[in-house]
């Protein structure tokens, strides 16, 4: 026979249901005052985001919010609570408010079904669909948001990556980006230090509540870049690369599929449609400029692909004027033409010095001349 020890106040076994219902019950009640609360702050946070509209103000400020964590995290100590849990709970609160101040628009368009678009059937437009809003981290593509990526070209030391990830943070960049495997020209450049590179760039970036993405060079490295990298690219020179595309699709993370700089809007769409039918809706398009005869630009910046996407595809599409510009004097005009254009974002290359540059030098912004297009364009995209 077994025996229960009962000390004076505990439960006793019989009284599970009132003392344990007792206890869940205000757990119930606490659990429904939060979601008030919660519905509450999402209220005030729609206000926020329609007085910043009308104010032309930015719907993200890093200082303000980083000063605001750090009051948080304060108060959460005192409290008992981890620096972990506080980061945690209000990363997740963030997203809401910021949700609700953009509003994400319900846009089932009138638009028809382009005609022959049957090779792309899972990318094109459908009558009655809504957009796709590809989510990486805290940034968001397609829901109205103007994301700008940004970063250096390549992640050249561990000191050089959270440099740049402190001028990005500091400008409220969302995703920072850095190659860690280079697609160069010539086989004696800078190939990027690999793997390695990869965790430099995750903890510059995850340390800073920043996503990342990275270019995946061959299929074989999918898997292991996917498990470090939010967004993973593929690049220009690899927009037709089939078994890339699907091994880069199989791994779940969202796509980055930049255009080919020869290839036409509807092989872009083909291409897209690779990773559609392999079961990762997560993709967003990003125009690079098309090799012409012009040699005063690195490529011809083909903004009218965007507009013309807009008719074809559900699918968000960002720019990127720096490999398309070439020199960095040329990019914050040709970002306000994206912003103009219809664009979900921008992807722009920051060095943090550089002169020193090991990729890409001349068209690499400076931390000021990246922070100059944010102030002015990371604003609420109101155009569609
Ligand atoms: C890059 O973004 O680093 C890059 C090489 O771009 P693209 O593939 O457009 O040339
Ligand atoms: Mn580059």
């Amino acid at each position: 026979m077994t025996t229960k020890t009962i000390t004076a106040g505990a439960p006793v076994a019989g009284d599970d249901f009132l003392v344990f219902g007792a206890l869940r019950a205000s757990i119930n009640r606490i659990d429904e005052r939060l979601l008030q609360l919660l519905a509450e702050r999402a209220r005030v946070a729609k206000d926020i985001g329609l007085a910043k509209r009308i104010a032309e103000k930015t719907v993200h400020d890093a200082e303000r919010e980083q000063h605001h964590a750090e009051e948080l995290r304060r108060l959460g100590e005192t409290l008992g609570l981890s620096a972990r849990t506080i980061r945690e709970l209000f990363q997740v609160l963030a997203r809401l408010a910021f949700e609700r101040q953009i509003e994400v628009p319900n846009d089932k368009t009138q638009r028809v079904t382009p005609p022959d678009s049957d090779a792309f059937r899972l990318a094109r437009w459908e009558l009655g669909r809504s957009v796709t809003v590809v989510n990486v981290g805290e940034a968001q593509f397609g829901g109205g948001l103007f994301e700008v990526i940004g970063g250096p070209c390549a992640v050249e030391s561990e000191a050089q990556i959270n440099e740049a990830a402190d001028h990005a943070r500091a400008a409220g960049v969302r995703i920072l980006r850095g190659g860690a495997f280079k697609p160069r020209t010539s086989p004696y450049d800078f190939q990027g230090h690999g793997l390695r590179a990869l965790e430099w760039l995750a903890d510059a970036a995850h340390s800073r509540g920043m996503s990342t993405v990275t270019e995946v060079l061959a299929p074989a490295h999918a898997d292991d870049i996917a498990c470090r990298a939010d967004l993973l690219q593929i690049g220009a020179r690899n927009m037709q690369n089939v078994p890339l595309l699907r091994a880069c699709a199989r791994t779940g993370r969202p796509i980055l599929l930049k255009r080919g700089p020869g290839a036409t809007i509807r092989e872009w769409l083909c291409a897209a449609e690779y990773i559609l039918l392999a079961g990762n809706p997560n993709v967003i398009l990003c125009e690079r400029g098309l090799r012409t005869f012009e040699r005063e630009t690195r490529n011809t910046l083909d903004l009218s692909s965007v507009a013309a996407l807009r008719e074809l595809t559900h699918l968000p599409v960002i720019v990127d004027p720096s490999h398309a510009a070439g020199r960095d004097e040329l990019i914050a005009p040709l970002c306000r033409a994206a912003h103009a254009v219809g664009a979900d974002g921008l992807i722009v290359e920051m060095h943090p010095c550089r002169e020193n540059a090991l990729c890409d030098k001349r068209q690499a912004l400076s931390p000021s001349q990246l922070r100059g297009i944010t102030d002015e364009l990371q604003l609420v995209r109101t155009r569609y």
